[in-house]
């Protein structure tokens, strides 16, 4: 069996096959006092901020999906010639290239002010949850785009686009949906709905 297909049943996820996952279930556990970490009842709110920096990593770990991505992309339509000429040489892609670097500057800029924000002790929950939203989607926009200029070479294993199209959606799912991001900025925007 090649490589490739002894991943695929090593692994029982889509995309970021290099981390393991697996569920924890806890019922009845007792725990003792003095391995209580923060307050008693005050999990879900310590929970959440500590969500609010992992949001972070993710946006910069979406960016850095995009940014491989799109150097991926550009390596490969600068060196592939079809119809006499690089594929570089189109304007439709030149255009898509452009679009998708000024994706990744503007997610790229998001996340540092929020990043920001908590370095400067004032944490802005919605710049976060906007910053996870829109980098995750760069990420996904931007690898889609980049697989797709492969042609069918992005469909096979031989290229490493690929995996970062395989990779990127999780960045859209953990660490807060990208639905429940939007939420958090909604709320912040307009109160919670009644
Ligand atoms: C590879 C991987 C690694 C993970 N690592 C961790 C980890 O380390 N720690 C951890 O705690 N969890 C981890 N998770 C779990 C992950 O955080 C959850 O899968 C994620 O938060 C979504 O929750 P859910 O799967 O229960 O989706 P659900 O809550 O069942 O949601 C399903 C869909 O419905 C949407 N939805 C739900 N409620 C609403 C609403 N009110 N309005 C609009 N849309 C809504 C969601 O956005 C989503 O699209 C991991 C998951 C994966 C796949």
């Amino acid at each position: 069996m090649n490589p490739a297909a002894e991943a695929n049943k090593l692994t029982n996820k889509l995309g970021i096959r290099a981390s393991d996952t697996a569920e924890l279930a806890f019922k009845d556990v007792r725990v003792p006092a003095a391995n209580l970490i923060g307050k008693e009842q005050e999990g879900f709110n310590q929970i959440l901020d500590l969500f609010n920096r992992e949001r972070i990593t993710v946006a910069a770990q979406g960016t850095g999906l995009a940014q491989g991505a799109l150097e991926q992309a550009i390596r490969h339509i600068s060196q592939r010639e079809q119809f006499g000429r690089k594929i570089s040489s189109n304007q439709a892609v030149r255009f898509k290239i452009a679009e998708m670097a000024t994706l990744i500057e503007a997610g790229r800029a998001l996340y540092y002010r929020a990043a920001w924000s908590i370095d400067s002790g004032q944490e802005d929950h919605a710049l976060i949850a906007m910053a996870k939203w829109f980098c995750a989607q760069n990420a996904v926009t931007v690898a889609q785009e980049a697989l797709q200029m492969h042609g069918g070479y992005g469909f096979l294993n031989e290229y490493d686009i690929a995996r970062f199209y395989r990779d990127c959606k999780i960045v859209e799912i953990y660490e807060g949906t990208k639905e429940i991001e939007k939420i958090v900025i909604a709320n912040a925007l307009l109160g919670k709905a009644k």
